[in-house]
């Protein structure tokens, strides 16, 4: 990597620390030219295998862009969608593959979203896991129902069963 002060292309590296849990590597040089220095980051680079078999970096805006659409109306802010992302990248790269298919990320996507927004979570599967009937969204939304009821208390619902928890 050349000097950005006097593109010399010699460099040697005076620190060099592991960030963000070990997923990207920063370096500082010293230029052997002017002999100012300067950082350089590494990070591991996360290839995305479509269905084609072309592969593509993994970017987070593709993932804010995938979500944007079915969070349209929605109260779903830029951080929302942001923070998103972040869990979604961390998610996949947690898993330490170099390599990953693109319908693994959108696995990765639907768990997050669920706990963002419900619409915009049944929009997204819809597409993602390519719905074709009433049924399928029938079955997704009784899923989604018992995934926000499991764990918290609803005094909404009166429905006379037992509580056996005791
Ligand atoms: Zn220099």
């Amino acid at each position: 990597m050349r000097c950005p002060f006097c593109r010399n292309a010699d460099s040697r590296v005076v620190d060099s620390r592991e960030v963000d849990d070990g997923q990207a590597i920063r370096r500082r040089r010293s230029c052997s030219g002017c002999g100012r220095r300067f950082t350089t980051s590494e990070t591991m680079v996360l290839a995305v295998v479509k269905r084609s078999g072309v592969t593509e970096q993994f970017s987070r805006e593709k993932v804010v862009r995938g979500v944007r659409r079915a969070c349209q109306g929605r109260p779903v802010n830029d951080d929302d969608l942001q923070q998103l992302a972040h869990r979604v990248e961390e998610s996949i790269r947690s898993a330490g593959l170099a390599e990953i298919p693109s319908h693994e990320v959108g696995l990765a996507i639907l768990g997050p979203l669920r706990e963002l927004d419900g619409v915009a979570y049944l929009r997204f599967a819809s597409v993602y896991r390519a719905f074709t009937s009433i049924e399928d969204f029938e079955k997704e939304i009784a899923d989604l129902r018992a995934a926000m009821t499991t764990g918290g208390a609803n005094p909404a619902t009166d429905s006379g069963t037992s509580d056996d928890s005791r």
